[in-house]
């Protein structure tokens, strides 16, 4: 049974499930695996945007509350306005859409990165979400790319504490296994992933789909 969502109330959206990557129309941010969708109007968005809260709580930044807003509030009407423009502070993207903002201490997250799971495993190695600024073992920096320096963002770390992936990382990660993939283009959905190699984690093979499966698995329906 489809649903409505109040950014497309012309038709019902109803939950699809595709191994593609899609650009959520909410958040404006990439996916994997469940959306909800409109094929008439190849419309998408993200579980957590199509169920989005008017009002949330995130446990980093206690004792503040976000609102939902469809496009980040603004403060003045100019267009392109640097000033106005807003950074999500869990991965550090600059926000198109969909937003969870905190009108008193100014902290933005997009609807999925507010939702983003405490901790997964990949081949056995788990990893926790945190609030680190450690230099990240995928893009060997502490600064987020392409993001604002007072940006700090946070990190998935291992349980030794010896790999940090920003959370930025991890879905520059995903998408690039997934393009290796469908550049193999054979049957076998596992696939190796060089860069994490030569990092020498114990993770030599990258199941991108579990690895989906395990980011984006929600605990709640
Ligand atoms: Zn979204
Ligand atoms: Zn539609
Ligand atoms: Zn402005
Ligand atoms: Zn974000
Ligand atoms: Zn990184």
């Amino acid at each position: 049974m489809g649903k409505t969502h109040s950014s497309h109330p012309e038709h019902e959206l109803e939950l699809k499930n595709y191994q593609k990557p899609y650009i959520c129309d909410g958040c404006k941010e990439f996916g994997f695996g469940k959306r909800y969708r409109c094929e008439e109007c190849d419309y998408d968005l993200h579980e957590d945007c199509m169920f989005k809260k008017s009002t949330t709580t995130h446990k980093f930044f206690k004792e503040s509350t976000f609102k939902f807003y469809d496009k980040p509030p603004r403060k003045c009407d100019k267009i392109n306005c640097n000033k106005c423009k807003r950074y999500c502070d869990a991965c550090g993207k600059h926000i198109k859409g969909f937003v969870y903002h905190c009108d008193e201490k100014g902290w933005d997250l997009h609807p999925c990165c507010h939702n983003l799971k405490n901790e997964f495993k990949v081949d056995g190695v788990k990893f926790q979400l945190g609030e680190t600024v450690s230099k990240c073992s995928w893009c060997n920096q502490k600064k987020i790319k392409d993001s604002l320096s007072r940006i700090k963002g946070w990190s998935y770390v291992s349980e030794c504490d010896t790999y940090h992936f920003h959370v930025y990382c991890v879905m520059e990660m995903l998408i690039e296994a997934w393009r290796n993939e469908t550049a193999n283009s054979n049957d076998c959905l596992a696939v190796d992933c060089l860069a994490l190699e030569t990092l020498e984690l114990p993770i030599q093979r990258v199941d991108v789909n579990t690895m989906i499966m395990e980011i984006t698995r929600r605990e709640t329906e």
